[in-house]
Formats: C-alpha cells, structure tokens, sequence
C-alpha cells in the first residue's frame, strides 16, 4: 500500500494557494464578444438563434433557451481539424486537441493603423520583436487591428464582415518557425478579406497551431499578458465558440 507523501501534498497546498494570490492580484479582461442574434457573421456561415424553450409565461417553473449556433460563431477558436483532413498529421478535433495549447503566455501587436489593405509581414513582427517582448516556443500571439470597433448589429452596420485586414502566408510561416500555441485577431478571419486560398489558415492549423478570432478589448493587454481560451469539448468539432480572457 502506499501512501501519497505529505510533502507532496504540501507543495501542492502552497503551489495553489500562489496562483489563488497570484491570480487576485492580476485583472481579468474579457476578450469575447457577447452572442446575440444580430451580430455579425461570416457571410457564408449559418446564423445564431437563441430561442425560447420555455418560460414563466409558458407555465414552466423555468427558463430556458435553444441555441443553434455555428461553431465559428461570434470569439471562437478554430480547431486543426477546420483546414486539415484526417489523414493530416496535425488534424486534430475540437474535443481532441489538448488544453494547453489554449493558455499561455500572449503577446499583443498593436496594429490598429491598419487599413482593411494591409497585411502583417515578417518584417512588421520582427521590429515589434525588436521594441518589446522576443516571441518564444509556447506563446500566443495577438494581432490587434482594432476591428472591433466596427462590431456591431448587422442591422445597424455591416462594416466589420464586409471587409479586414489580415497575416499574410510568409508571416504565418515565420510564426510557425517561432513554435507559438496559437495565435489571435480581433477581425473574422485570420486571413484578410482580400487573401486567396487562405494562407494563413493553411500554414497555421497545418502545423497544429490553433486559430482565435473575433476577440475585443485587444487595446487593454497589449504587449505581455497571460491569456486561457478554452473550447468546448465537442466530439469531431471543427472549432468552437471560447470565453477568451486575459490576466493583467
Ligand atoms: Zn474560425
């Protein structure tokens, strides 16, 4: 018989009791988007419906709603399995893909100067290097065009999905080299509206690198933050909506 060993459990103890602290020290900032039914959308994906089950007024004791949603809806996380086939060595399902590749450290690139145009190159990622933080094997990496600004109902404005900025291939490639986790944009896709055969995406998820979209509130953890966005578990899922945050 044997017995787990009290300085184990000790270490453990305190391990927790520093995060806890840790953790309280720090801000939380709330990088999703709220869901609701007149949000913008990928033009060709389906569209969310948040529907009344039941309700008081319907004589349940409570109330519910149905919610049909499209996995790449609203701040969602793109899962390999989304570009790659199952014969791909780095497919991987939603429910498949480990969790650590969806926490770690973030690294934010303010690039809100950005024209619905521009793509970010190697260069633009090499000088912001250079000025602030060196991107090492684990990080996630943030791309902050500011295109949040244009979120809003679809009935109210279309300007977020009709156009943006994007990464382009050889700057994908570069953050594949530097062994990132993920990497995250505040547009609907990773590659700009104007890029064909979606480079990025390909160049990414084939090389087991997750892909964050439509996040917000990129401005307030630009630069060094702690970042956790977590899936949900869905069997042979292609990606899924995520409540992003960031620790400050
Ligand atoms: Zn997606």
């Amino acid at each position: 018989m044997t017995q787990p060993s009290s300085g184990s459990a000790e270490s453990a103890v305190s391990s927790a009791r520093q995060l806890s602290s840790l953790l309280g020290r720090m801000q939380i900032v709330d990088l999703s988007h709220t869901l609701e039914e007149d949000m913008p959308i990928y033009p060709t994906h389906s569209r969310y419906y948040h529907t009344l089950w039941d309700s008081f007024a319907t004589g349940s004791r409570a109330l519910l709603y149905q919610l049909v949603i499209n996995e790449h809806c609203g701040t969602h996380i793109d899962a390999t399995a989304h570009f790659m086939p199952e014969d791909h060595p780095e497919h991987l399902y939603m429910a498949d893909t480990p969790l650590a590749r969806c926490a770690g450290r973030a690294l934010t690139l303010d690039l809100s100067y950005f024209q619905d145009t521009d793509l970010v190159t190697t260069e633009i990622i090499r000088q912001w290097e250079q000025a602030h933080y060196a991107i090492e094997p684990g990080d996630i990496v943030n791309f902050r065009f500011g295109w949040d600004r244009y979120w809003q109902p679809r009935s109210v404005s279309r300007a977020y999905s009709k156009s943006w900025p994007g990464l382009s291939g050889e700057a994908a490639e570069y953050l594949v080299s530097k062994q990132i986790k993920a990497v995250g944009c505040d547009v609907l896709a990773i590659d700009s509206s104007y890029a064909e055969n979606s480079p990025a995406h390909y160049a990414l998820l084939g090389n087991g690198i997750n892909i964050i979209e439509n996040l917000t509130r990129l401005d307030e953890i630009v630069g060094e933050s702690y970042m956790i966005a977590f899936p949900l578990k869905i069997k042979q899922g292609s990606g899924s909506p995520i409540r992003a945050v960031a620790f400050k």
